[in-house]
């Protein structure tokens, strides 16, 4: 579906639904969110959602499902073994992909770490656009290394490029000129979600791969982001605009060896699986799958879940279903950015994403201004989006901080979830904040954990800062609110 045109000529996006079920959301007075994220220790991941109003957090396994999806969990078929939701599910994975090898996995980040633990030796590197946290977190544990080859302007913030995700094909190629032997294999993100859901084009997934296979690489697609890419692909790839959401999933499939996903967020359900081309390979790889995950024909996934998912994939291909999160996502940085709001460009899939070292710059980047910026979009407005800069990454070996190329607050857009009202008070809460931005100040750690510290890392303000916002906050909208 096009976008639905209005008399007046504004783009505006439209939900191609209708509500059948809701959950009620609260909005807590003002004051009582800053005790919130006082007991949070200033970390969004540690708060309650009950006591959130708009959960940005992540599109991870909190998109709403369809009717159909619903419908399906009623027919699962729970086997330990041999379950027949399993081959359902693997059937209608190789219709889309061409590819019907399927080790079942609970989760993206399971799916990263049978991955690593087959191919990652002590000293190997991963070639690849851009890391993502889990991926790179199982990667480094096993004594590898991570090497990011995304062209130099997909880190820059403010930018037209359709394609921030593209990797840099001459790094690529004097890459594997050195190191191909040394190289466990390379991993392209559809997508991009650290760099704001930048999506890949075909012709670059294209390139990348030929040189992988002359390079006698594997090449790993880390389809979890992929609906989003498909969609920029169409939309945005002039040489692809003519084939069907089907037949480019099919297209990007047949240029991998192995894919792997994230059902939390393709499939608009929970679980995840890994697809491996090659049957020699894939039998080798099996025996992960029952030591970490679960039988072979579950993974760790409840049968359920399965089901929905399976529905959630065809869904997937329906150009008016996955154009809604885009569409979404462009109106709020379309209006942020008319604002003067330094956010990311163009509009990517995911989520609207902040620039948080722009938008405080006076914070030092030691004081995670992204971080800070997270916990000030909750006191102003029940918002709960998720850091994703510096706070992020892991120190360096001698302890001293590593700075994020991009320093951003991700405002997640679950999928066909939230209403274009919700989407407009986003904005304007925003907006809000960036206008009293000055109030804003640092973080500092209470108790920093050694790996994925972002997930339950205890902060504190520096200063007295949040009492500040609060009252501003308060002095414009009342207690109430
Ligand atoms: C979310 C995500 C993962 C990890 O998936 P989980 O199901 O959350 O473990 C991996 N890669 C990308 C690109 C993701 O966005």
């Amino acid at each position: 579906m096009p976008e639905i045109r209005f008399y007046n000529r504004k783009p505006v996006p439209m939900e191609m639904h209708k509500v059948k079920i809701v959950q009620k959301l609260t909005l807590l007075p003002a004051q009582q969110r800053l005790e919130k994220m006082q007991e949070a220790g200033f970390n969004t991941f540690m708060l309650h959602n009950g006591d959130i109003f708009l959960d940005m957090l992540t599109d991870s396994g909190v998109n709403a499902m369809s009717d159909n999806m619903q419908a399906a969990m009623l027919r699962a078929d729970d086997a330990y073994a041999g379950s027949e939701t399993f081959y359902r599910m693997r059937d209608k994975l190789e219709e889309l992909t061409g590819i019907g090898n399927l080790l079942p996995a609970h989760q993206g980040r399971a799916c990263e770490n049978i991955l690593a633990q087959y191919f990652v030796k002590p000293g190997n590197v991963v070639v690849m656009n851009y890391h993502f946290t889990t991926a790179k977190a199982h990667i480094t544990r096993l004594g590898g290394r991570v090497e990011e080859l995304v062209k130099e302007e997909g880190l820059i913030p403010k930018s037209t490029l359709p394609f921030k995700g593209d990797i840099d094909l001459e790094k690529l190629k004097a890459f594997f000129a050195q190191e191909k032997d040394n190289t466990a294999f390379m991993r392209i993100e559809a997508g991009t979600n650290l760099i704001g859901g930048q999506p890949i084009s075909f012709a670059n997934m294209k390139e990348a791969t030929d040189l992988a296979r002359k390079a006698g690489v594997i090449s790993v697609l880390d389809a979890s982001l992929l609906q989003d890419n498909l969609y920029f692909i169409k939309t945005r790839e002039e040489s692809m605009k003519d084939f069907s959401i089907r037949e480019i999933m099919r297209k990007v499939s047949d240029l991998f060896d192995i894919i792997y996903f994230s059902g939390r967020k393709f499939g608009f359900a929970r679980g995840g699986g890994i697809l491996v081309r090659d049957e020699a390979l894939f039998h080798n790889m099996e025996d992960l799958v029952p030591m970490f995950e679960g039988f072979l024909t579950y993974g760790g996934m409840s049968v359920k879940e399965m089901e929905a998912m399976i529905i959630g994939f065809d869904e997937t291909m329906d150009m008016d279903i996955i154009s809604q999160g885009p569409q979404f996502i462009r109106h709020c940085v379309d209006e942020l950015d008319a604002m003067g709001v330094p956010v990311i460009t163009p509009a990517g899939g995911l989520g609207a994403h902040l620039n948080a070292r722009e938008i405080l710059s006076h914070i030092p980047a030691e004081q995670y201004p992204a971080g800070a910026l997270a916990a000030a979009m909750y006191l102003a407005g029940g918002i709960r989006g998720m850091e994703r800069g510096t706070l992020s990454e892991e120190r360096n070996p001698d302890g001293s901080e590593r700075i994020a190329s991009v320093e951003m607050l991700r405002l997640a857009f679950p999928r066909r979830v939230f209403t274009l009202s919700q989407t407009e008070y986003v904005i304007d809460r925003v907006k809000w904040l960036f206008d009293h931005r000055d109030l804003v100040g640092g973080l500092r750690f209470v108790h920093e954990p050694k790996t994925l510290r972002f997930f339950t890392g205890v902060l504190e303000p520096v200063g007295d800062w949040p009492q500040k916002l609060i009252q501003a906050y308060i002095a414009d909208f009342g207690e109430d609110q």
